[in-house]
């Protein structure tokens, strides 16, 4: 969980350290992706869902991620020249789900009777059993599941 003020901060300082001009920075209430880099606009937000659950750290992955766009521009898309770009700003190329992640306002959190957890989007239909507990269906591993999450 990050405050917005501190992800502002961030950004002006990244902005002004990779040399990135003319481009504004705000939020968005995006769930299905992190951040957004507008080329049209010259704009790039960040999931207000996002920064509510994840920690400034990741939130500022996603922000050398959208920078690297920004620098160098629409056409390069996901390529070796963006891949490079945002190499040498520090973004480190996490196998991190960013989507479920800004979808993190509301998830579900599933617990087995010894203590294993599971993360869920939606609320599984039906009984499941912890697979860590047994590769098969054994109603004695149950997952109990809860919504948790930031409220907003
Ligand atoms: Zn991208
Ligand atoms: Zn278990």
């Amino acid at each position: 969980m990050t405050n917005q003020s501190e992800v502002i901060d961030l950004a002006v300082s990244h902005f002004a350290k990779h040399g990135l001009v003319n481009y504004s920075f705000g939020f968005d209430r995006a769930v299905r992706r992190a951040g957004q880099c507008d080329f049209r606009a010259r704009r790039i937000t960040i999931s207000k869902h996002l920064v509510a659950t994840a920690s400034l750290e990741d939130v500022e992955q996603v922000l050398l991620h959208e920078i690297a766009h920004a620098l160098v521009g629409k056409d390069a898309g996901h390529s070796k020249i963006w891949r490079e770009k945002a190499r040498a700003i520090g973004y480190r190329f996490e196998r991190v789900d960013w989507e479920q992640l800004a979808s993190g306002a509301k998830h579900y959190l599933g617990s087995c009777p010894n203590g294993h957890s599971h993360l869920r989007v939606r609320k599984p239909k039906g009984a499941r059993s912890c697979r860590k507990c047994a590769d098969r269906f054994d109603d004695r591993y149950l997952i109990r599941w809860e919504l948790v999450g930031p409220n907003q």
